[in-house]
Protein backbone atom coordinates (compact mmCIF):
# COMPACT_ATOMS: atom_id res chain seq x y z
CA UNK A 1 0.00 0.00 0.00
CA UNK A 2 1.76 3.27 -1.12
CA UNK A 3 1.43 5.87 1.96
CA UNK A 4 0.99 9.45 2.10
CA UNK A 5 1.38 12.34 4.16
CA UNK A 6 0.32 15.68 4.33
CA UNK A 7 2.20 18.68 6.34
CA UNK A 8 -0.41 21.08 7.03
CA UNK A 9 -4.38 20.31 7.69
CA UNK A 10 -5.18 23.90 6.57
CA UNK A 11 -8.00 25.00 3.71
CA UNK A 12 -5.43 23.07 0.97
CA UNK A 13 -4.44 20.04 2.77
CA UNK A 14 -7.58 19.17 4.28
CA UNK A 15 -10.33 19.11 1.48
CA UNK A 16 -7.29 17.79 -1.27
CA UNK A 17 -5.77 14.66 0.89
CA UNK A 18 -9.60 13.59 1.52
CA UNK A 19 -10.45 13.73 -1.96
CA UNK A 20 -7.18 11.83 -3.00
CA UNK A 21 -8.44 9.27 -0.04
CA UNK A 22 -11.88 9.04 -1.12
CA UNK A 23 -10.64 8.56 -4.90
CA UNK A 24 -7.75 5.95 -4.34
CA UNK A 25 -9.04 2.95 -1.90
CA UNK A 26 -5.44 1.57 -1.78
CA UNK A 27 -3.65 4.62 -0.62
CA UNK A 28 -3.11 5.35 3.20
CA UNK A 29 -3.54 9.10 3.43
CA UNK A 30 -2.74 10.43 6.80
CA UNK A 31 -2.64 14.53 7.21
CA UNK A 32 -1.04 16.12 10.03
CA UNK A 33 -0.36 19.31 11.66
CA UNK A 34 1.16 21.07 14.49
CA UNK A 35 -1.99 22.39 15.48
CA UNK A 36 -4.23 20.18 18.21
CA UNK A 37 -6.93 22.35 17.61
CA UNK A 38 -6.85 21.83 13.89
CA UNK A 39 -6.38 18.13 14.13
CA UNK A 40 -8.97 17.97 16.97
CA UNK A 41 -11.97 19.92 14.57
CA UNK A 42 -10.94 17.38 11.55
CA UNK A 43 -11.58 14.34 13.89
CA UNK A 44 -15.05 15.67 15.02
CA UNK A 45 -18.58 16.29 13.43
CA UNK A 46 -17.50 20.05 13.30
CA UNK A 47 -14.25 20.02 11.18
CA UNK A 48 -12.20 23.56 10.92
CA UNK A 49 -13.42 24.78 7.41
CA UNK A 50 -16.64 25.14 5.36
CA UNK A 51 -16.40 23.82 1.98
CA UNK A 52 -20.18 22.22 0.42
CA UNK A 53 -19.59 18.47 0.34
CA UNK A 54 -16.33 18.31 2.58
CA UNK A 55 -18.17 16.65 5.35
CA UNK A 56 -19.29 13.62 3.41
CA UNK A 57 -16.18 13.07 1.91
CA UNK A 58 -14.25 13.10 5.18
CA UNK A 59 -17.18 11.00 6.78
CA UNK A 60 -16.85 8.56 4.14
CA UNK A 61 -13.03 7.77 4.56
CA UNK A 62 -11.79 9.23 7.77
CA UNK A 63 -10.85 6.17 9.55
CA UNK A 64 -10.77 3.85 6.83
CA UNK A 65 -7.59 5.19 4.84
CA UNK A 66 -8.22 8.96 5.53
CA UNK A 67 -6.44 9.77 8.97
CA UNK A 68 -6.02 13.42 10.84
CA UNK A 69 -2.78 13.23 13.20
CA UNK A 70 -0.10 15.74 15.30
CA UNK A 71 1.77 12.84 15.18
CA UNK A 72 4.03 14.40 12.56
CA UNK A 73 7.05 12.90 12.56
CA UNK A 74 5.90 9.17 12.47
CA UNK A 75 3.40 9.84 9.68
CA UNK A 76 6.46 11.48 7.32
CA UNK A 77 8.58 8.87 8.02
CA UNK A 78 6.07 6.07 7.34
CA UNK A 79 5.32 7.56 4.02
CA UNK A 80 6.41 6.76 0.45
CA UNK A 81 4.90 10.30 -0.62
CA UNK A 82 4.95 13.51 1.84
CA UNK A 83 3.10 16.74 0.37
CA UNK A 84 3.61 20.23 2.38
CA UNK A 85 1.14 22.36 2.49
CA UNK A 86 1.92 24.75 4.88
CA UNK A 87 1.59 27.93 4.64
CA UNK A 88 3.57 30.91 3.12
CA UNK A 89 2.41 34.04 4.51
CA UNK A 90 3.68 37.33 3.59
CA UNK A 91 7.20 38.57 5.45
CA UNK A 92 6.29 41.43 7.72
CA UNK A 93 10.04 41.65 8.83
CA UNK A 94 13.71 41.95 7.25
CA UNK A 95 14.39 41.44 3.71
CA UNK A 96 11.40 41.79 1.54
CA UNK A 97 9.36 42.51 4.53
CA UNK A 98 5.18 42.95 2.84
CA UNK A 99 5.94 41.50 -0.41
CA UNK A 100 8.43 38.30 0.19
CA UNK A 101 7.26 35.24 0.71
CA UNK A 102 7.99 33.81 4.34
CA UNK A 103 9.61 30.64 3.98
CA UNK A 104 10.16 29.74 7.64
CA UNK A 105 7.26 27.26 7.69
CA UNK A 106 8.35 25.35 4.68
CA UNK A 107 11.87 25.12 5.79
CA UNK A 108 10.90 23.96 8.76
CA UNK A 109 8.50 21.39 7.21
CA UNK A 110 11.75 20.35 5.01
CA UNK A 111 14.43 20.18 7.97
CA UNK A 112 12.08 17.93 10.13
CA UNK A 113 11.44 15.53 6.33
CA UNK A 114 15.62 15.26 6.27
CA UNK A 115 15.69 14.37 10.46
CA UNK A 116 13.10 11.96 10.72
CA UNK A 117 13.27 9.89 6.99
CA UNK A 118 14.29 6.38 7.04
CA UNK A 119 13.58 5.43 3.14
CA UNK A 120 13.63 7.56 0.19
CA UNK A 121 10.76 10.03 -0.14
CA UNK A 122 8.83 11.95 -2.97
CA UNK A 123 8.62 15.53 -1.53
CA UNK A 124 5.56 17.01 -2.98
CA UNK A 125 5.44 21.23 -3.07
CA UNK A 126 1.62 21.76 -2.53
CA UNK A 127 2.07 25.33 -0.90
CA UNK A 128 2.20 28.46 -3.79
CA UNK A 129 5.92 28.93 -3.13
CA UNK A 130 8.43 31.59 -5.09
CA UNK A 131 9.92 30.27 -8.65
CA UNK A 132 13.07 28.24 -7.06
CA UNK A 133 11.96 27.45 -3.88
CA UNK A 134 12.13 23.58 -4.78
CA UNK A 135 15.63 24.41 -5.54
CA UNK A 136 16.43 25.58 -1.76
CA UNK A 137 14.23 22.48 -0.48
CA UNK A 138 16.44 20.42 -2.14
CA UNK A 139 19.58 21.53 -0.57
CA UNK A 140 17.97 21.47 2.99
CA UNK A 141 16.95 17.99 2.32
CA UNK A 142 20.13 16.61 0.86
CA UNK A 143 22.59 18.46 2.68
CA UNK A 144 21.00 16.41 6.04
CA UNK A 145 19.81 13.11 4.36
CA UNK A 146 21.89 10.94 6.03
CA UNK A 147 21.81 8.82 2.16
CA UNK A 148 18.48 8.68 2.34
CA UNK A 149 17.50 10.18 -1.59
CA UNK A 150 15.18 12.81 -2.15
CA UNK A 151 12.64 13.77 -5.17
CA UNK A 152 10.97 17.39 -5.13
CA UNK A 153 7.96 17.51 -7.34
CA UNK A 154 6.09 20.66 -7.77
CA UNK A 155 2.34 20.09 -7.86
CA UNK A 156 0.65 23.53 -6.82
CA UNK A 157 -3.21 23.56 -5.97
CA UNK A 158 -5.39 25.47 -8.11
CA UNK A 159 -8.99 24.96 -6.08
CA UNK A 160 -11.08 27.39 -5.21
CA UNK A 161 -12.88 27.63 -1.91
CA UNK A 162 -16.55 27.94 -1.50
CA UNK A 163 -16.28 24.96 -4.31
CA UNK A 164 -13.06 23.07 -3.59
CA UNK A 165 -14.38 19.51 -3.31
CA UNK A 166 -16.02 19.71 -6.82
CA UNK A 167 -13.00 21.35 -8.48
CA UNK A 168 -10.85 18.62 -7.00
CA UNK A 169 -13.54 15.70 -8.28
CA UNK A 170 -12.84 17.74 -11.93
CA UNK A 171 -10.13 19.95 -12.02
CA UNK A 172 -9.45 21.73 -15.23
CA UNK A 173 -5.84 20.42 -14.75
CA UNK A 174 -3.35 19.09 -12.50
CA UNK A 175 0.09 20.22 -12.94
CA UNK A 176 3.03 18.33 -11.78
CA UNK A 177 6.61 19.73 -12.37
CA UNK A 178 10.10 17.46 -11.38
CA UNK A 179 13.12 17.22 -12.64
CA UNK A 180 14.33 16.04 -16.19
CA UNK A 181 16.36 13.66 -14.78
CA UNK A 182 15.27 9.47 -14.99
CA UNK A 183 14.92 9.75 -11.75
CA UNK A 184 12.96 13.24 -11.14
CA UNK A 185 10.61 11.41 -14.64
CA UNK A 186 9.97 8.64 -11.98
CA UNK A 187 8.65 10.94 -9.41
CA UNK A 188 6.17 12.47 -11.37
CA UNK A 189 4.82 9.17 -12.77
CA UNK A 190 4.66 8.08 -9.47
CA UNK A 191 2.03 11.25 -8.54
CA UNK A 192 0.29 11.29 -12.07
CA UNK A 193 -0.76 7.47 -11.12
CA UNK A 194 -2.31 9.08 -7.77
CA UNK A 195 -4.35 11.47 -9.70
CA UNK A 196 -4.80 9.01 -12.80
CA UNK A 197 -7.29 7.31 -10.37
CA UNK A 198 -9.91 9.67 -10.92
CA UNK A 199 -8.69 12.65 -13.82
CA UNK A 200 -8.38 12.28 -16.91
CA UNK A 201 -4.50 12.40 -18.43
CA UNK A 202 -4.82 14.84 -20.99
CA UNK A 203 -5.86 17.33 -17.68
CA UNK A 204 -2.77 16.32 -16.01
CA UNK A 205 0.21 18.50 -17.28
CA UNK A 206 3.96 18.22 -16.60
CA UNK A 207 6.75 19.90 -16.80
CA UNK A 208 9.81 21.47 -15.65
CA UNK A 209 10.19 22.31 -11.80
CA UNK A 210 10.25 26.29 -12.54
CA UNK A 211 7.70 26.26 -14.74
CA UNK A 212 5.20 24.67 -12.35
CA UNK A 213 5.91 26.39 -9.30
CA UNK A 214 5.71 30.18 -11.76
CA UNK A 215 2.27 28.80 -13.03
CA UNK A 216 0.71 28.52 -9.92
CA UNK A 217 1.25 32.49 -9.20
CA UNK A 218 0.90 33.83 -12.78
CA UNK A 219 -2.57 31.86 -12.45
CA UNK A 220 -3.44 33.63 -9.63
CA UNK A 221 -2.13 37.10 -11.20
CA UNK A 222 -4.22 36.75 -13.95
CA UNK A 223 -7.21 36.23 -11.94
CA UNK A 224 -7.10 38.63 -10.09
CA UNK A 225 -5.83 41.24 -12.93
CA UNK A 226 -9.52 40.28 -14.83
CA UNK A 227 -10.94 41.33 -11.11
CA UNK A 228 -9.47 44.67 -11.37
CA UNK A 229 -9.73 45.19 -14.87
CA UNK A 230 -13.56 44.91 -14.06
CA UNK A 231 -13.18 46.77 -11.37
CA UNK A 232 -11.60 49.68 -13.19
CA UNK A 233 -14.09 49.51 -15.54
CA UNK A 234 -16.81 50.13 -13.01
CA UNK A 235 -15.57 53.51 -11.82
CA UNK A 236 -15.77 54.58 -15.33
CA UNK A 237 -19.30 53.02 -15.90
CA UNK A 238 -20.59 54.94 -12.69
CA UNK A 239 -18.73 58.08 -13.78
CA UNK A 240 -20.46 58.14 -17.72
CA UNK A 241 -23.91 56.41 -17.08
CA UNK A 242 -22.66 52.90 -18.92
CA UNK A 243 -23.65 49.51 -16.34
CA UNK A 244 -21.07 47.66 -15.88
CA UNK A 245 -23.00 44.33 -16.41
CA UNK A 246 -23.71 44.75 -19.21
CA UNK A 247 -20.03 46.07 -20.54
CA UNK A 248 -18.64 42.80 -18.98
CA UNK A 249 -21.32 40.56 -20.71
CA UNK A 250 -20.73 42.33 -24.36
CA UNK A 251 -16.69 41.71 -23.42
CA UNK A 252 -17.03 38.48 -22.13
CA UNK A 253 -18.80 37.02 -25.62
CA UNK A 254 -15.89 37.64 -26.92
CA UNK A 255 -14.17 33.72 -27.13
CA UNK A 256 -10.95 35.13 -26.74
CA UNK A 257 -11.97 36.71 -23.36
CA UNK A 258 -14.61 34.81 -22.20
CA UNK A 259 -17.74 35.16 -19.65
CA UNK A 260 -16.11 33.58 -16.36
CA UNK A 261 -14.56 35.99 -13.26
CA UNK A 262 -16.30 39.32 -14.74
CA UNK A 263 -18.21 40.58 -12.34
CA UNK A 264 -17.19 43.72 -10.73
CA UNK A 265 -17.69 43.97 -6.96
CA UNK A 266 -16.36 46.06 -3.93
CA UNK A 267 -12.71 44.10 -4.57
CA UNK A 268 -10.98 40.65 -4.45
CA UNK A 269 -10.08 38.83 -1.45
CA UNK A 270 -8.83 35.65 0.14
CA UNK A 271 -5.76 33.90 1.31
CA UNK A 272 -3.69 33.51 -1.99
CA UNK A 273 -4.40 36.64 -4.70
CA UNK A 274 -2.72 39.66 -2.87
CA UNK A 275 -0.09 37.22 -1.30
CA UNK A 276 0.63 35.96 -4.35
CA UNK A 277 0.98 39.12 -6.44
CA UNK A 278 3.11 40.45 -4.03
CA UNK A 279 5.11 37.78 -4.03
CA UNK A 280 5.67 38.00 -7.78
CA UNK A 281 6.38 41.53 -7.68
CA UNK A 282 9.21 40.56 -5.30
CA UNK A 283 10.82 38.21 -7.26
CA UNK A 284 10.13 40.58 -10.84
CA UNK A 285 11.88 43.10 -8.95
CA UNK A 286 14.83 40.61 -7.61
CA UNK A 287 15.46 39.39 -11.22
CA UNK A 288 15.89 43.29 -12.23
CA UNK A 289 12.09 43.50 -13.70
CA UNK A 290 10.98 46.86 -11.99
CA UNK A 291 8.52 47.53 -14.73
CA UNK A 292 7.18 43.94 -14.76
CA UNK A 293 6.69 44.44 -10.73
CA UNK A 294 5.30 47.66 -11.41
CA UNK A 295 2.66 46.23 -13.64
CA UNK A 296 1.52 43.30 -11.30
CA UNK A 297 1.09 45.86 -8.29
CA UNK A 298 -1.25 47.68 -10.31
CA UNK A 299 -3.13 44.89 -9.61
CA UNK A 300 -3.49 45.11 -6.11
CA UNK A 301 -3.64 49.15 -6.37
CA UNK A 302 -6.81 49.03 -8.06
CA UNK A 303 -8.17 46.22 -5.37
CA UNK A 304 -7.42 49.15 -2.95
CA UNK A 305 -8.71 51.82 -4.80
CA UNK A 306 -11.91 49.69 -4.92
CA UNK A 307 -12.57 49.19 -1.64
CA UNK A 308 -11.51 52.42 -0.56
CA UNK A 309 -14.31 54.10 -3.40
CA UNK A 310 -17.02 51.96 -1.84
CA UNK A 311 -16.27 53.52 2.07
CA UNK A 312 -16.02 56.78 0.50
CA UNK A 313 -19.67 56.23 -1.64
CA UNK A 314 -21.08 55.01 1.59
CA UNK A 315 -20.00 57.87 3.73
CA UNK A 316 -20.54 60.91 1.25
CA UNK A 317 -23.85 59.26 0.17
CA UNK A 318 -24.92 59.83 3.94
CA UNK A 319 -24.10 63.67 4.07
CA UNK A 320 -20.50 63.10 4.47
CA UNK A 321 -21.15 61.53 8.13
CA UNK A 322 -21.32 58.04 9.45
CA UNK A 323 -20.52 58.81 13.19
CA UNK A 324 -22.63 57.02 15.29
CA UNK A 325 -25.01 55.97 12.44
CA UNK A 326 -25.66 52.53 12.88
CA UNK A 327 -24.72 50.59 9.54
CA UNK A 328 -25.66 46.55 9.26
CA UNK A 329 -22.67 44.82 7.10
CA UNK A 330 -24.20 41.65 5.71
CA UNK A 331 -21.72 39.26 4.44
CA UNK A 332 -17.87 39.43 6.31
CA UNK A 333 -16.48 36.26 4.47
CA UNK A 334 -14.65 36.88 1.47
CA UNK A 335 -16.80 35.29 -1.07
CA UNK A 336 -19.99 33.06 -0.43
CA UNK A 337 -19.89 29.33 0.67
CA UNK A 338 -16.80 29.34 3.05
CA UNK A 339 -16.57 30.77 6.33
CA UNK A 340 -12.56 32.02 5.33
CA UNK A 341 -12.12 35.97 6.45
CA UNK A 342 -8.20 36.16 5.40
CA UNK A 343 -8.05 39.34 3.42
CA UNK A 344 -11.97 39.92 2.98
CA UNK A 345 -12.62 43.34 1.49
CA UNK A 346 -15.35 43.27 4.33
CA UNK A 347 -12.11 44.02 7.18
CA UNK A 348 -11.09 46.88 4.94
CA UNK A 349 -14.40 48.32 4.42
CA UNK A 350 -15.25 48.33 8.05
CA UNK A 351 -12.03 49.16 9.27
CA UNK A 352 -12.72 52.15 6.60
CA UNK A 353 -16.35 53.25 8.54
CA UNK A 354 -15.18 52.33 12.24
CA UNK A 355 -12.63 55.29 11.29
CA UNK A 356 -15.19 57.98 10.63
CA UNK A 357 -17.07 56.42 13.78
CA UNK A 358 -19.93 54.20 12.64
CA UNK A 359 -21.54 52.03 14.69
CA UNK A 360 -21.75 48.73 12.75
CA UNK A 361 -23.95 45.41 13.20
CA UNK A 362 -22.21 42.69 11.13
CA UNK A 363 -23.84 39.26 9.92
CA UNK A 364 -22.38 36.70 7.94
CA UNK A 365 -23.58 33.01 8.38
CA UNK A 366 -20.53 31.11 8.81
CA UNK A 367 -18.09 33.75 10.54
CA UNK A 368 -18.22 33.94 14.18
CA UNK A 369 -17.96 36.26 16.47
CA UNK A 370 -14.43 35.67 17.29
CA UNK A 371 -13.58 35.53 13.58
CA UNK A 372 -14.94 39.06 13.19
CA UNK A 373 -13.21 41.24 16.23
CA UNK A 374 -9.89 39.24 15.48
CA UNK A 375 -10.20 40.38 12.00
CA UNK A 376 -10.90 44.18 12.94
CA UNK A 377 -8.27 44.21 15.56
CA UNK A 378 -5.26 42.57 13.70
CA UNK A 379 -2.73 44.73 11.85
CA UNK A 380 -1.86 44.30 7.81
CA UNK A 381 -0.65 40.28 7.63
CA UNK A 382 -0.65 39.10 10.53
CA UNK A 383 -3.50 36.85 9.85
CA UNK A 384 -1.60 34.32 8.91
CA UNK A 385 0.89 34.76 11.85
CA UNK A 386 -1.63 33.74 14.22
CA UNK A 387 0.54 34.03 17.10
CA UNK A 388 0.60 38.07 16.76
CA UNK A 389 -3.09 38.23 17.33
CA UNK A 390 -3.95 41.29 19.78
CA UNK A 391 -7.36 41.61 21.97
CA UNK A 392 -9.80 43.88 20.44
CA UNK A 393 -9.54 47.75 21.54
CA UNK A 394 -12.41 48.92 23.58
CA UNK A 395 -13.48 51.89 21.39
CA UNK A 396 -13.96 48.77 18.24
CA UNK A 397 -15.60 46.63 21.13
CA UNK A 398 -18.30 49.38 21.22
CA UNK A 399 -18.63 50.25 17.93
CA UNK A 400 -19.21 46.92 16.39
CA UNK A 401 -21.87 43.97 17.20
CA UNK A 402 -22.37 40.47 15.50
CA UNK A 403 -25.65 39.29 15.04
CA UNK A 404 -26.65 36.33 14.00
CA UNK A 405 -29.86 37.70 11.25
CA UNK A 406 -29.45 40.09 8.34
CA UNK A 407 -33.37 41.70 10.03
CA UNK A 408 -31.44 42.33 13.69
CA UNK A 409 -28.91 43.48 11.75
CA UNK A 410 -30.96 45.93 9.76
CA UNK A 411 -33.10 47.18 12.63
CA UNK A 412 -32.41 51.17 13.26
CA UNK A 413 -30.00 51.33 10.66
CA UNK A 414 -29.22 54.19 8.43
CA UNK A 415 -27.40 51.56 5.60
CA UNK A 416 -26.69 48.59 4.86
CA UNK A 417 -23.58 47.20 2.71
CA UNK A 418 -23.53 43.84 1.19
CA UNK A 419 -19.96 42.58 1.46
CA UNK A 420 -20.45 39.19 0.52
CA UNK A 421 -22.58 37.19 -2.07
CA UNK A 422 -24.64 35.23 -0.29
CA UNK A 423 -27.56 33.48 -1.58
CA UNK A 424 -29.86 34.72 1.31
CA UNK A 425 -29.40 37.85 0.73
CA UNK A 426 -31.06 37.58 -2.77
CA UNK A 427 -34.40 36.91 -0.94
CA UNK A 428 -34.58 38.92 2.24
CA UNK A 429 -38.18 40.73 2.76
CA UNK A 430 -36.17 43.79 2.10
CA UNK A 431 -39.84 45.65 2.75
CA UNK A 432 -39.15 44.32 6.03
CA UNK A 433 -36.06 45.48 6.36
CA UNK A 434 -37.33 48.74 4.48
CA UNK A 435 -39.67 49.14 7.51
CA UNK A 436 -36.99 48.63 10.30
CA UNK A 437 -34.90 51.00 9.31
CA UNK A 438 -33.78 54.95 10.02
CA UNK A 439 -35.07 56.88 6.56
CA UNK A 440 -33.52 57.70 4.10
CA UNK A 441 -32.63 54.15 4.30
CA UNK A 442 -29.64 53.24 2.08
CA UNK A 443 -28.88 50.51 0.77
CA UNK A 444 -24.66 49.71 -0.92
CA UNK A 445 -24.74 46.08 -2.87
CA UNK A 446 -20.32 45.62 -3.33
CA UNK A 447 -21.78 42.55 -5.00
CA UNK A 448 -24.75 43.16 -7.16
CA UNK A 449 -26.71 40.76 -5.94
CA UNK A 450 -30.18 42.59 -5.04
CA UNK A 451 -32.49 43.83 -7.93
CA UNK A 452 -31.84 47.65 -6.99
CA UNK A 453 -35.11 48.66 -8.94
CA UNK A 454 -37.59 46.53 -6.75
CA UNK A 455 -35.80 48.19 -3.97
CA UNK A 456 -36.49 51.73 -5.70
CA UNK A 457 -40.08 51.06 -5.40
CA UNK A 458 -39.61 49.99 -1.66
CA UNK A 459 -38.33 53.53 -1.09
CA UNK A 460 -34.32 52.85 -0.68
CA UNK A 461 -31.71 54.81 -2.03
CA UNK A 462 -29.64 52.29 -3.96
CA UNK A 463 -25.93 51.61 -4.99
CA UNK A 464 -25.24 48.83 -6.99
CA UNK A 465 -21.54 48.80 -8.28
CA UNK A 466 -20.70 49.81 -11.78
CA UNK A 467 -24.36 51.00 -11.96
CA UNK A 468 -25.97 54.46 -12.97
CA UNK A 469 -26.49 56.32 -10.15
CA UNK A 470 -29.63 57.56 -8.51
CA UNK A 471 -30.56 61.19 -8.39
CA UNK A 472 -29.68 61.05 -4.96
CA UNK A 473 -25.65 59.47 -5.44
CA UNK A 474 -25.03 61.62 -8.10
CA UNK A 475 -25.45 64.74 -5.97
CA UNK A 476 -23.45 63.67 -3.53
CA UNK A 477 -19.88 62.76 -5.50
CA UNK A 478 -17.71 60.47 -4.08
CA UNK A 479 -14.12 60.99 -4.29
CA UNK A 480 -11.61 57.86 -4.04
P1 LIG B 1 -3.74 27.17 6.20
O1 LIG B 1 -3.16 28.26 7.02
O2 LIG B 1 -5.22 26.95 6.20
O3 LIG B 1 -3.07 25.77 6.58
C1 LIG B 1 -1.71 25.60 6.81
C2 LIG B 1 -1.54 24.64 7.97
O4 LIG B 1 -0.16 24.27 8.06
C3 LIG B 1 -1.92 25.23 9.34
O5 LIG B 1 -2.93 24.43 9.92
C4 LIG B 1 -0.60 25.17 10.15
O6 LIG B 1 -0.82 24.87 11.52
C5 LIG B 1 0.13 24.05 9.44
N1 LIG B 1 1.59 24.07 9.64
C6 LIG B 1 2.45 25.12 9.52
N2 LIG B 1 3.72 24.71 9.73
C7 LIG B 1 3.65 23.38 10.01
C8 LIG B 1 4.63 22.39 10.32
N3 LIG B 1 5.94 22.69 10.37
N4 LIG B 1 4.20 21.12 10.56
C9 LIG B 1 2.89 20.80 10.50
N5 LIG B 1 1.93 21.70 10.20
C10 LIG B 1 2.30 22.97 9.96
O7 LIG B 1 -3.25 27.44 4.70
P2 LIG B 1 -3.97 27.00 3.33
O8 LIG B 1 -5.02 27.98 2.94
O9 LIG B 1 -4.29 25.54 3.40
O10 LIG B 1 -2.78 27.22 2.33
C11 LIG B 1 -1.63 26.39 2.32
C12 LIG B 1 -0.81 26.71 1.09
O11 LIG B 1 -1.59 26.45 -0.09
C13 LIG B 1 -0.39 28.18 0.99
O12 LIG B 1 0.89 28.22 0.40
C14 LIG B 1 -1.41 28.77 0.05
O13 LIG B 1 -0.88 29.88 -0.65
C15 LIG B 1 -1.68 27.62 -0.90
N6 LIG B 1 -3.00 27.63 -1.55
C16 LIG B 1 -4.11 28.01 -0.86
C17 LIG B 1 -5.35 27.97 -1.50
C18 LIG B 1 -6.61 28.37 -0.76
O14 LIG B 1 -7.64 28.54 -1.42
N7 LIG B 1 -6.58 28.52 0.55
C19 LIG B 1 -5.47 27.52 -2.81
C20 LIG B 1 -4.32 27.12 -3.48
C21 LIG B 1 -3.09 27.17 -2.83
Amino acid sequence: MVKICCIGAGYVGGPTMAVIALKCPSIEVAVVDISQHRINAWNSDQLPIYEPGLDDVVKRCRGRNLFFSVDVEKHVSEADIVFVSVNTPTKTRGLGAGKAADLTYWESAARMIADVSKSNKIVVEKSTVPVKTAEAIEKILTHNSKGIKFQILSNPEFLAEGTAISDLFNPDRVLIGGRETPEGQEAIKALKDVYAHWVPEDRILTTNLWSAELSKLAANAFLAQRISSVNAMSALCEATGADVTEVSYAVGKDTRIGPKFLNASVGFGGSCFQKDILNLVYICECNGLPDVAEYWKQVIKINDYQKNRFVNRVVSSMFNTVSNKKIAILGFAFKKDTGDTRETPAIDVCKGLLGDKALLSIYDPQVTIDQIQRDLTMNKFDWDHPLHLQPMSPTTVKQVSVVWDAYEAAKDAHGLCILTEWDEFKTLDYKRIYESMQKPAFVFDGRNVVNADQLREIGFIVYSIGKPLDAWLKDMPAVA
